[in-house]
């Protein structure tokens, strides 16, 4: 689950690293109530990253201007979110920027702290040798001689504290970026969390937070189906995560990009499958990809959905299939004629990834 900048501050609050004062406001009259001195900053609170270079941030000296970047901030969508609320904050003077967080790191079996001088832009655009990486063993926390590595001992202070919410809240990442020096005190500028999903049951205390869909996903999940939107041209239907998440690393191997994904899981009802690959036609993909290995899921039942579409309203888009397991001789004669049918994974994908550019 992830937190919202707000919610992510009112926890370094409780922890006792420094933010800039502030107030969430979701109406213009809130604006009224805020006891702030200008100059403001006002940030919209969305879920996606790369706000500020979206245009979420705005500067303010007066409420004549809050008031227009209020109904600015309001009527914007950020990479297909909503801004529902603004966070409203005094404007700092800025003179550093830094960047700290802390991940899990599966591969190394530690948390990796991460520190770099150079805040404020995306870590993955940092350089490598720029970025200070101290793994830390989950079994003894992290220790003082490794925090003595940090640029001095605020910082090192502040990473404590961090690594301590990290630990106490179940989390997957805390990021402070920027983590900012302002009138000579160090503070969280920004924040980003996320908790583990299998621990939320113990952190009753943390607030609930929804997850942002789309329109179409908020469409499939009223319909029982997993469907994902994500940014490239490529429509993958497969059934089973597993598979699922196969198929779109073969289309990035091929540079491909999965733009939608749809799991049908385990169904046998040729009537959900129908839903699903509408759902699918309605996000517009360039190609769609429909990947199966027929067990639960019998290959003539996705067949006979997709053959219904098909029949009654056709498709703009090519249909690249392949289809292998339970009835697939049966599936590959109801599709025969209507779709590109490729018997190698690899080869399908290729196709796939080929037309999808
Ligand atoms: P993000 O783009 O969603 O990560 O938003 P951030 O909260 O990280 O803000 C982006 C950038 O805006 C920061 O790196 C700062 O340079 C700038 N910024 C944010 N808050 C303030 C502020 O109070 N004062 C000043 N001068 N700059 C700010
Ligand atoms: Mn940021």
């Amino acid at each position: 689950m992830k937190l919202y900048e707000y919610q992510g501050k009112e926890l370094f609050k409780q922890y006792d690293i420094s933010v800039p004062d502030g107030k969430v406001v979701e109406e213009e009259n809130g604006l009224e109530d805020v006891k702030i001195p200008f100059p403001w900053v006002m940030k919209a609170q969305v879920l996606v990253g790369g706000r500020g270079k979206a245009g979420g941030i705005k500067f303010v000296e007066n409420m004549h201007e809050a008031k227009k970047a209020f109904h600015e901030l309001m009527g914007m969508e950020i990479k297909g979110n909503k801004v529902k609320k603004i966070l409203v904050e005094e404007a700092l003077e800025i003179t550093e920027e830094y960047y700290i967080s802390i991940i899990l790191d599966r591969s190394k079996r530690s948390y990796l702290l991460m520190f770099s001088q150079e805040g404020g832009v995306d870590i993955e655009s940092v350089a490598d040798e720029k970025i200070l990486k101290i793994y830390v063993n989950p079994l003894i926390g992290i220790q003082d001689y490794q925090l003595r590595k940090l640029k001095n001992r605020e910082i090192a202070k502040i990473a404590k504290k961090l690594y301590k919410l990290f630990k106490e809240k179940d989390c997957e990442l805390v990021e402070i970026n920027p983590l900012v020096v302002a009138n000579g005190k160090v503070m969280a500028a920004d924040s980003k969390i996320i908790i583990d999903d299998g621990a939320l049951y113990r952190h009753e205390e943390l607030p609930k937070v929804e997850e942002e869909f789309t329109e179409l996903e908020r469409e499939a999940r009223e319909k029982g189906i997993a469907f994902v939107q994500l940014g490239g041209n490529i429509g993958v239907i497969a059934n089973g995560a597993g598979l699922t998440m196969a198929t779109l690393d073969a289309l990035n191997e091929y540079g491909g990009k999965g733009g939608v994904f749809l799991d049908l899981g385990g169904t046998d009802d040729p009537e959900k499958v129908k839903q699903a690959f509408e759902l699918m036609k309605k996000a517009n993909p360039k190609v769609i990809f429909l990947n199966l290995f027929g067990g639960i899921t019998k290959c003539d039942t996705v067949a006979k959905g997709v053959k219904a579409v098909l029949d009654k309203e056709g498709i703009e888009c090519p249909v690249v299939a392949r289809i292998k397991g339970m009835n697939e001789e049966e599936a590959m004669e109801i599709l025969k004629g209507a779709v590109i049918t490729i018997p190698s994974f690899h080869e399908a994908a290729k196709k796939a990834s080929e037309l999808g550019v």
